[in-house]
């Protein structure tokens, strides 16, 4: 990588499929920094709601405690609204977001009224156990967003931030082995049908993403150069 953004006239929408620890927000963030594509995480925004208790964030706050799905309609509706601003114009990498069919069709709905689609779904493939122990011990820059493992990705110092030297970290309350459990079983039971679903419009990638996250980043890589031609 030689951290240069490209820059392309071409709209290119992605989406990372995955289950809770995948890898998906750490990818799209190196993807957003390569090409110049706009990360757009369902969860971020519902996190947002909720801080800002909005009506949406009122409802979405015990569900997203418990590891269940928001409502299609709530998700859909922050969608929509975060869809219509000015930034992700030239597309976006969508993560964590369709998790159901309705969310997956309505997407599709949504691109087609401006004449795009999903140029690439890449399944980030896991085995669910490993997927606990990369939740429980994830942590995440409260000033810049950046993404740290206890384990597999530690900052250079402990507690700072090495993309914005921020000491404020946090740790989101889902993130304990209990719900995690929780949101793995939703995913298995809403979101994997989603692989068949763009295996049959042959848009479907998967990718080994039990490698370490510079491998998993330069698969990833490789396909968006190709969606990019
Ligand atoms: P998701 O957005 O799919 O829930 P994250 O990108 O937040 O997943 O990753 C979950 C945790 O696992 C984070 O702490 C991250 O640093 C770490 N992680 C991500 N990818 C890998 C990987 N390939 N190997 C080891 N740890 C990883
Ligand atoms: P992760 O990928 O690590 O599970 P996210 O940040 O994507 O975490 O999601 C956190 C929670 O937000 C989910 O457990 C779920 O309750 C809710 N959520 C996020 N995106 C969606 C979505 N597209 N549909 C329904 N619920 C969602
Ligand atoms: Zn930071």
């Amino acid at each position: 990588m030689d951290g240069a953004t490209l820059t392309t006239a071409k709209t290119v929408n992605v989406i990372l499929l995955g289950p809770p620890g995948a890898g998906k927000g750490t990818q799209a963030r190196m993807l957003e920094e390569k090409f110049g594509l706009v990360q757009l995480s369902t969860g971020d925004l519902l996190r947002a709601a909720v801080a800002a208790g909005t009506e949406a964030g009122k409802e979405a706050k015990a569900v997203m405690e418990s590891g269940g799905l928001v409502s299609d309609e709530i998700v859909l509706a922050i969608l929509k609204d975060r869809l219509a601003e000015d930034d992700v114009k030239a597309g976006v990498i969508l993560d964590g977001f369709p998790r159901t069919t309705a969310q997956a069709e309505a997407l599709d709905e949504m691109l087609a009224a401006s004449d795009q689609g999903i140029d690439a779904a890449i399944s980030l493939a896991v085995d669910d156990e490993a997927m606990v122990e990369r939740i429980s011990g994830r942590f995440t820059c409260g000033s810049c967003g950046e993404g740290y493992h206890d384990t597999f990705k530690k900052p250079a110092i402990a507690g700072t931030c090495d993309k914005c030297g921020g000491t404020d970290m946090k740790r989101r309350a889902d993130d304990n082995a209990e719900t995690v459990r929780e949101r793995l079983k939703a995913y298995h039971a809403q979101t994997a049908p989603l692989i068949t679903y763009y295996d049959k419009k042959r848009s479907l990638t998967e990718i080994n993403a039990m490698a370490a996250i510079d491998e998993v980043a330069s698969s990833l890589e490789t396909i968006v150069k190709r969606v990019l031609g």
